[in-house]
């Protein structure tokens, strides 16, 4: 639980009976074990930890083995859509199509589950995320958007447990493959659950990143957050901190992204689910210029398994979302930074800290053979991480105005992505 390899999904919290809790939400978010727990509980919580290993080959033959495609990149799936939600109030609401809410929508509205496991900002603390049961249209609004900070949505299974009706669950990949581990062996938390959904995954951060978010606009107090918000407005959104003074600070989301090198989760380096493979459906930013200059949002679908399709297909007979089929060429390399980074990078990533005698996680496959360029580049981006991510660099990146730093970090990584164009689309797709 103290390892750099825990996900922070909240399984072993969720199922400790309170023997096991997270108290340092706003530092380092590690679950810590407060009493004894019995040998059964522990066998239970172990084989629920999805950050010391999860067999993709062995979780794709249980729960996909109908699929009609594969890839090593993607998944299982049946079918790559571009599209977004035909409600505009959902749409704009949302982080990219609005398609998770939709459809969680869609699903509530036909009765087809009763509650909704998702994610918002807290009431008491709005600087933090919370899982929470949604039973109503307001409420699945409330929730969309993406978190870019720490989430532990894995906690509220006693609640699931005790949930009287069926739910549909989402979650990020380490969170979902800690759920189907709990599936494949009927664990009792997870019975009420029908279907899982689930955002695309590139990585996300600790909450010193809105403390030092803060800093930079001489703000000190990060409890003075009345309001927070990663993907604000207009896709793809600012992200917007409200404070009790009044005062409102908003920056894009992509000149935002420069908190990423610093203050990056080391688990999410080490992920190698990109697409959350292990869901019904799947989604993520359709990143392609002539999407981002028409403004609204369009996301990247994913449809997993036949439950998935059905719904997707419903959907558009009843005109309730617009989506065209794309081929899992075009959708791969729309994605090639994304895929890059998490199914070459997070490998070598592991091999370097395979070397070191670290613990590594174990799942089940390994994609390899790359050039030695590519060994090379990645060399670079881990030596800026571990760079970047110390004090010296967090506190020297605060004395600048991030809007000079967001446009910077910008440009530098559109050159870098430029740069390197050729050694990350070798044989992607192929
Ligand atoms: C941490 C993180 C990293 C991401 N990285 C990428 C990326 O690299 N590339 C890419 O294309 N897309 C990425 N996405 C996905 C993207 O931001 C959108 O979430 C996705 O396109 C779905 O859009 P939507 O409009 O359909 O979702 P919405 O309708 O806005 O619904 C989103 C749903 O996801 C839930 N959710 C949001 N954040 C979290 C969280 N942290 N943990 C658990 N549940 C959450 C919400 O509660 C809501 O139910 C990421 C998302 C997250 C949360």
């Amino acid at each position: 639980m103290h390892s750099e390899l825990c996900n922070r999904c909240g399984s072993c919290v969720g199922l400790s009976e309170g023997k096991i809790i997270f108290d340092d939400r706003e530092g380092r978010y590690l679950p810590r074990m407060v009493a004894e727990i019995d040998d059964k509980t522990a066998d239970r919580l172990w084989n629920a930890c999805s950050g010391k290993d999860f067999s993709f080959p062995e979780y794709n033959a249980h729960f996909y083995s109908e699929a009609s495609h594969f890839h090593e990149y993607t998944g299982s799936y049946e079918n790559i859509y571009i599209g977004h939600a035909n409600d505009e109030a959902v749409r704009r609401n949302s982080a990219s199509g609005g398609i998770i809410s939709a459809i969680l929508i869609y699903l509530l509205e036909k009765g087809r589950i009763d509650g909704v496991v998702t994610l918002r900002m807290s009431h008491e603390k709005p600087w933090l995320s919370e899982p929470f049961i949604a039973t109503t249209r307001a409420e699945i609004m409330e929730a969309a958007q993406s978190k870019y900070t720490i989430s532990s949505v894995n906690e509220i299974l006693p609640e699931c447990e005790k949930f009287d009706g069926t739910l549909a669950y989402v979650g990020i990949p380490p969170q979902v493959q800690s759920i189907r581990k709990l599936q494949k062996i009927n664990d009792p938390s997870v019975k009420n659950i029908k279907y899982l959904f689930g955002p695309f995954y590139g990585n996300t951060l600790y909450f010193s990143s809105v403390k030092s978010f803060l800093k930079t606009y001489g703000e000190k107090d990060f409890t003075k957050i009345t309001k927070l918000y990663f993907r604000y407005g207009e896709w793809p959104g600012n992200m917007r901190i409200e404070m009790k003074s009044g005062r409102v600070i908003e920056l894009k989301k992509f000149h935002a992204n420069y908190l990423i090198p610093f203050h990056v989760l080391k688990n999410s380096l080490y992920c190698t689910d990109f697409t959350n493979e292990f869901t019904d459906i799947s989604g993520g930013d359709a990143w392609a210029p002539v999407y981002e200059d028409r403004g609204k949002g369009f996301s990247m679908i994913f449809t997993r398994t036949k439950a998935g399709q059905e719904i997707i297909d419903e959907m558009l007979k009843e005109d309730l979302l617009s989506a065209e089929v794309i081929t899992e060429e075009e959708a791969i390399k729309m994605h090639s930074h994304g895929y890059d980074f998490k199914k070459r990078g997070s490998f070598i990533r592991i091999k370097f800290r395979k070397l070191t005698g670290k613990s590594i996680p174990d799942y089940g496959y390994k994609i390899g053979g790359f050039g030695a360029s590519r060994y090379f580049m990645e060399m670079i981006i881990s030596t800026m991480f571990v760079l970047m991510s110390t004090g010296l660099a967090r506190r020297t990146v605060e004395q600048f105005p991030p809007g000079f730093i967001g446009k910077l970090f910008e440009k530098a990584r559109t050159a870098w992505k430029n740069s390197t164009k050729k050694i990350k689309r070798d044989k992607l797709g192929s």
